[in-house]
């Protein structure tokens, strides 16, 4: 179990990904990301995720980059995620935009890059060019987004690289655990989008309640969930409270009653898109 927001889990190709990371997605391009992103790392935050689509890999650059010189930190001690969006998916034009995301971020190089959607008819050629430039030292580790087992399986059955993560939608009404436990015998780590259901989990009456036991909020209680299930987690936000709330997670430890009971809460319930059924 980590100790801290530095601890990191150990990915099927050595790389070292912290457990916890602040989300970026819908932080303005801008003075909003980058003061989020610089209140992360200030805060010990060591891992950000943003992507393409975001349209704020800019700003997490920069934000990046100031970060570590006003925290006396070496790139090295930060972790950077980005992915390809699904209008650039196929070989040449990934190739091209793993590049844009690289300038964009003004960085030497990117610690994770995900295919971020599974496009029919796409994915795979996607994942090659992710392939090449992973075997480039272009970027540290390589992985997927909004696999289901399927589509794992299609893609392992002709992949070079196993994906060392699969970023899903995953919180206490979308628990994922066939999923989860798939990924786990594959070597890949299951990384948790939406952790807090964006928001609509934080009241809800169990998850309130097992917070009031220790003192913590609704919101702490999913992200040390989170860890404890094996799930490495992204929350969003920009407000700075609310970076330091989400973080102030490794001072206590669920109940076995607990977990199972925050399991129980589970629906199959998604808030965002279905990964089968997408028209992006
Ligand atoms: P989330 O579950 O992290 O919820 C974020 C929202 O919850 C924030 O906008 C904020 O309003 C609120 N919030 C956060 N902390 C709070 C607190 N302590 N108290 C009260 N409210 C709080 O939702 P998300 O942004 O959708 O997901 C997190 C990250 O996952 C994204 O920023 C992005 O990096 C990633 N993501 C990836 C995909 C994908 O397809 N790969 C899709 C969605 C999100």
């Amino acid at each position: 179990m980590p100790k801290n927001l530095q601890e990191t889990v150990k990915l099927n190709n050595g790389v070292n990904m912290p457990w916890f990371g602040l989300g970026v997605y819908k932080a303005q391009e801008g003075e909003e990301v980058i003061q989020a992103v610089k209140s992360a790392i200030r805060t010990g935050y060591r891992s950000i995720d943003t992507a393409a689509a975001y349209n704020n890999e800019e700003g997490v650059g920069q934000a990046v980059r100031e970060a570590m010189e006003e925290n006396g930190l070496t790139r090295d001690q930060l972790f950077i995620t980005s992915k390809v969006w699904n209008s650039n998916q196929g070989y040449e034009t990934t190739l091209q935009a793993f590049e844009t995301s690289l300038s964009k971020l003004n960085l030497d190089y990117i610690d994770l890059f995900l295919v971020h959607w599974p496009v029919k008819g796409k994915y795979k050629d996607t994942y090659r060019a992710l392939e090449k430039v992973y075997k480039e030292g272009k970027v540290r580790a390589i992985g997927v987004s909004n696999f289901q087992i399927h589509h794992l399986e299609d893609l392992l059955a002709d992949a070079e690289v196993v994906p060392a993560v699969n970023q899903v939608e995953l919180h206490p009404q979308l628990t994922q655990k066939e999923l989860l436990k798939y990924a786990t015998e594959k070597g890949i780590f299951l990384e948790a989008w939406s952790p807090l259901g964006q928001g609509n989990l934080l009241t809800n009456d169990i998850l309130v309640s097992i917070g009031k036991k220790y003192g913590k909020s609704a919101a702490q209680v999913i992200l040390r969930w989170d860890l404890q299930v094996g799930v490495i987690t992204i929350p969003k936000s920009v407000n700075e409270g609310r970076i330091i709330e989400n973080a102030d997670i490794f001072d206590f430890e669920l109940s076995t009653e607990d977990i199972a009971a925050i399991d129980g809460l589970n629906l199959n319930k998604r808030f965002g898109s279905d990964p089968d059924n997408f028209n992006f």
